[in-house]
């Protein structure tokens, strides 16, 4: 019943777990890197549980000033968790240094929206007197995150829940314990206890057993959408819980008229093939109008031919390195097989040049032919091209996905994108930039299967405390005005 499945794609199954151990593996060697004990679901929560009233009752700005502490630890480390960042998941070195930039970053984003989305207000009422709205924290929140960012995505999660007061259980993605690990040494270092902040090293079963586990107050999770909707399931009646999920996407990008053809080809290429493809934001649908095609599609397909794919730690820098695993390349490239096989047209085919290991060159397919072109994720650098010849069409093209993460429009008048923004059903929507790349000032998340209206980014201090409102006076003051005998 998963979506893959429905798609005839299949996953390869995990190499990383076991009952005991987890293991990770570099991408462009397949050599060991980390290997650890999977966590004790049960202590894991348990401790939490103690831990966290006396994390919650310290004085707001003891946890944000331990945040700017963190965020030092993290400075310090900066080299060694980016050269393992990349050796983990594969990403160029450079971008592993911008990833743990964002980490860092993220500390006084969210200092500025916990103020502004959910500090202290105090109301004044003709009617009720004095009020006041304050926030509390949920308790033991589990913070479950991809591979594709090990750092960056758990953290923009665990640092708004630890201002707000929560107690943090993180479990890293099965393929990047090394990374979290990392990341969670500096909570610790920073001196917020590893009972506060705990690294939760497991697989899937972990992370279905901390989703279950009576003691756990909420879940912020990003990951696929399978699994979001499992976890959806596993929490439909517990409505005490609170639940966020940040999931996948299909994104479309609209190429409209424009002069600027080499810019615009940029901007496709970027939000196609960074990181590989594997990012929830990355456009896998380029719908093209029919004039524009014969000029724009062998721009990009030129650009494309260009890029460096390598290693993280070659020179000269790659654009982009291998995908995850060697499951993860084997179901790329029977997807790609797939859609060739229903009608899509190569433009630029997937190569694997080595068999054993998953580093794959950028492809590019147009599937204007295909009848029923499968409405799934492809986690990796496939770019797909549909054809269509007026406005109309391109947005009901681009809303032809039961996801709604990014989208974005290049070329057009203002008025198209007034129409294209008005009609686009997605929680990113943008002119003349990639669909990757959000803002830290901004919130992150997608409607459709891409999200269930919890946005993270700068709207995460929202899902990580709860409004309480008072009415507030030193002394009972009340009169019966009607009513009396
Ligand atoms: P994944 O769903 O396979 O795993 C995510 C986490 O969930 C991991 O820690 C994993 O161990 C855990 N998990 C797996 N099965 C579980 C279950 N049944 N119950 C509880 N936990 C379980 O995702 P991934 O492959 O690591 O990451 C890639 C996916 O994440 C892509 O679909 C991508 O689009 C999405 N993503 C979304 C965003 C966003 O902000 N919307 C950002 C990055 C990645």
């Amino acid at each position: 019943t998963t979506l893959e499945r429905e798609a005839g794609i299949e996953r390869g199954t995990d190499r990383n777990v076991s009952k005991a151990e987890i293991i990770s593996f570099e991408p462009a060697t397949g050599a060991e890197m980390w290997r650890g004990k999977v966590c004790d679901v049960d202590d894991v929560v348990a401790r939490a549980r103690r831990a966290w009233p006396a994390w919650a009752a310290q004085p707001l700005t003891n946890r944000m000033e331990l945040m700017r502490r963190f965020a030092n630890e993290v400075r310090k480390e900066a080299d060694n968790f980016a050269a393992t960042i990349a050796r983990e998941v594969g990403k160029p070195l450079w971008e592993a240094h911008a990833e743990v930039e964002a980490v860092i970053n993220k500390v006084e984003v969210s200092i500025r929206s916990y103020a502004e989305r959910t500090s202290q207000r105090k109301l004044d009422s003709a009617l009720q007197g004095k009020m006041a709205v304050r926030h509390k924290p949920h308790g033991v929140l589990v913070v479950l995150g991809p591979f594709n960012y090990p750092a960056h995505l758990p953290n923009a999660h665990i640092i708004p829940a630890l201002i707000a007061g929560n107690a943090v259980v993180f479990k890293p993605s099965e393929k990047a314990p090394a990374s979290g690990e990392i990341l969670a040494k500096c909570f610790n270092r920073a001196g917020i206890s590893a009972a506060v902040m705990q690294f939760a090293p497991g697989g899937p079963a972990e992370g279905q057993a901390l989703v279950a586990h009576e003691g756990i107050d909420g879940v912020l999770f990003t990951g696929s959408a399978n699994t979001g909707i499992s976890i959806n399931r596993r929490l439909a009646t517990r409505p005490d819980k609170i639940v966020t999920l940040e999931m996948g996407g299909n994104n479309a990008m609209v190429m409209w008229d424009t002069p600027k053809v080499s810019d615009a080809a940029a901007l496709v290429v970027q939000s196609a093939f960074s990181t590989a493809g594997q990012r929830c934001t990355a456009a896998r649908r380029l719908i093209v109008k029919d004039s524009l095609y014969d000029t724009i599609v062998p721009e990009i397909k030129a650009l494309a031919d260009r890029l460096i794919v390598g290693a993280p730690f070659d020179e000269p820098a790659p654009f982009m390195g291998p995908v995850i695993d060697n499951a993860a390349a084997d179901g790329l490239s029977e997807s790609f097989l797939y859609l060739l096989s229903h009608g899509g047209k190569p433009i630029k085919h997937l190569l694997r040049p080595d068999g054993t290991l998953p580093f794959l060159s950028p492809a590019i397919i147009d599937t204007t032919a295909m009848k029923d072109r499968p409405d799934v994720e492809l986690f990796g650098p496939i770019l797909q091209v549909i054809r269509v010849s007026d406005f109309d069409e391109a947005i009901a093209e681009a809303n032809n996905t039961r996801f709604g993460l990014a989208a974005s429009l290049i070329g057009g008048t203002p008025q198209e994108y007034n129409r294209f923004w008005a009609n686009m059903r997605a929680g990113i929507v943008n002119w003349n930039r990639p669909t990757t790349g959000p803002s830290h000032a901004a919130p992150m998340g997608g409607v459709g299967l891409s999200g269930n209206h919890r946005p993270t980014g700068y709207y995460a201090a929202d899902y990580c405390a709860y409004p309480v409102a008072s009415g507030e006076m030193e002394q009972p003051r009340a009169v019966i005005g009607v009513g009396l005998k």
